[in-house]
């Protein structure tokens, strides 16, 4: 195997400098195969997806198939004014220069991903690398195999392995890839193998976008429509059944407003999520991703439970189909696990809290999230929690919606990441950004040369 990544790797080497010289046509044109390939396998997705998570046809079309499409698209329409040399201001020793920041390809990048919408978070960062100018190879998760199969097939169908190769395989393949000096790597996943491959990169002090993980709070305060909140944290929170970077992990909310809370996420939840006789429905809700996460949400909720946390709504396992039923938490107890560690399951702790400064500090306690979602009406609250708080994206008075807006930067701060991605952001990352003086040919700078005699003027 080792030998196949060093051959593709090497090949990549050599073709980057090729790459480096392609112009915006070029580079729309390789989109526009990628979009043609991924419409020519859209069923083929759609029954991957399925076959790995159980994700309904609907929720995999918006959240992952549709998503690239838009991303996509948002490429192909900005790719030139993107790679356009942007202007930069004059300085005394280049005041008669044209200053220029230039966009130039990192050269040859790694891009991992993780499970949890396999086809989304693989090609956000492919649409990103291609439109920066790179060669790139691919690592998808072993945990979506079907997934990380049909990905393989359509970059096959559009690109050499010089230019875009995806390699199949777990940890032993990735951890052979970080070996590598890459230009450039694109992590998404835990925090805890983020920190691996930053350490990986810094052997060759490869530069790293990473997007990672962590716990991502809901404040609801005393002004909020506690019925819209409900419905909005229980769709974020139950979309692919939890198994989302940045659903709500927990949710914080008025001591005298705990009760009507619940009511209203049990009836949002059973809404969308529950067949008529309460059962998860399967049509629209989907599996945990295998034994090992089935287990660790569950042991994270027995735990919770033994120490005497209340289940308030949900709290149902099936082992044999590895659903776990949207779960709410309450009355939980200091050192309880659920609220430790990431949950990334249909699991919500309801921490109640007192006065706003008691939300925040709850908050500011742990690392920096990936989101911070706050459900309010009043905007000296809102501003106050944004100015107190710190993470990677925040939307008010919703959740998730930040991520699908190729415009903004998608990305954690410290322990939830590092850099971001979408749109030009996306494309950023993938660059260089590298400064050009262009002087004219007589010498300007020559005044501030030596010698220094009758100079201080100029101090
Ligand atoms: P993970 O970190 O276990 O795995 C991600 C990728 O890294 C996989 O391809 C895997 O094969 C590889 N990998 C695993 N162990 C490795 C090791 N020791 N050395 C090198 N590579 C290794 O993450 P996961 O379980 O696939 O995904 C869930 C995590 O990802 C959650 O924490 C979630 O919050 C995070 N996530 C973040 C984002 C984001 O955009 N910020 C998006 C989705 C998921």
């Amino acid at each position: 195997m080792s030998q196949t990544l060093n051959s593709i790797f090497e090949a990549q080497q050599k073709h980057k400098y090729t790459l480096r010289n392609s112009n915006a046509t070029q580079r729309i044109q390789k989109l526009k195969t990628l979009m043609a390939a991924i419409e020519n396998h859209e069923e083929d997705i759609y029954a991957a997806l399925q076959s790995d998570l159980r994700k309904s046809r609907f929720e995999a079309a918006v959240t992952e198939v549709i998503f690239i499409y838009s991303e996509l698209r948002f490429a192909i329409s900005k790719l030139g004014s993107w790679m356009k040399p942007k202007r930069a201001g004059k300085t005394m020793t280049s005041l008669l220069a044209r200053n220029r920041i230039w966009y130039e390809p990192k050269g040859s990048c790694l891009i991992i991903s993780p499970w949890n919408y396999p086809f989304q978070l693989m090609m956000a960062p492919l649409v990103s690398a291609i439109a920066a100018g790179n060669c790139a190879i691919l690592k998808p998760s072993e945990l979506s195999p079907a997934t990380s199969a049909i990905i393989a097939k359509i970059v096959k169908t559009c690109f050499e392995e010089k230019e875009i190769c995806c390699i199949e395989g777990d940890v032993s393949v990735s951890t052979a890839l970080l070996a590598l000096p890459f230009d450039h790597i694109f992590f998404t996943g835990s925090t805890a193998i983020g920190k691996v491959v930053m350490e990986a990169a810094a052997k060759h002090l490869s530069s790293v976008t990473l997007e990672l993980g962590g716990k991502s709070p809901v404040i609801v305060d005393e002004t909020a429509d506690l019925k819209v909140a409900a419905e909005k944290i229980a769709w974020g929170k139950l979309l692919n059944a939890g198994q989302t970077c940045i659903a709500p992990d927990y949710v914080l909310v008025p001591q005298s407003q705990q009760e009507s809370f619940i009511g209203h996420y049990k009836q949002a939840a059973s809404a969308m999520f529950l067949k008529a006789g309460g059962q998860p429905n399967p049509e629209g809700y989907a599996k945990i991703i295998n034994e090992r996460h089935f287990n660790r949400i569950a042991g994270l909720m027995d735990d919770a439970v033994n120490k005497g946390a209340r289940i308030a709504f949900g709290g149902e396992k099936d082992e044999a189909s590895q659903s776990i039923s949207p779960t709410l938490l309450s009355q939980l107890p200091l050192g309880t696990a659920v609220m430790e560690e990431e949950i990334f399951g249909p699991v919500l702790p309801l921490i109640p809290y007192e006065n706003l400064e008691e939300a925040i500090a709850r908050v500011n306690e742990k690392s920096k999230p990936l989101a911070l979602y706050i459900f309010s009406s009043s905007k000296n609250n809102i501003r106050h929690i944004l100015k107190n708080t710190s993470s990677g994206g925040a939307c008010v008075n919703d959740v998730l919606v930040h991520i699908s807006n190729p415009r903004l930067p998608f990305g954690g701060v410290n322990a939830s990441g590092l850099g971001s991605s979408h749109g030009f952001f996306g494309f950023k990352a993938f660059s260089h950004e590298r400064a050009v003086v262009f002087q004219p040919g007589i010498n300007t700078t020559k005044i501030i040369y030596p010698p220094y005699e009758g100079k201080s003027w100029l101090l």
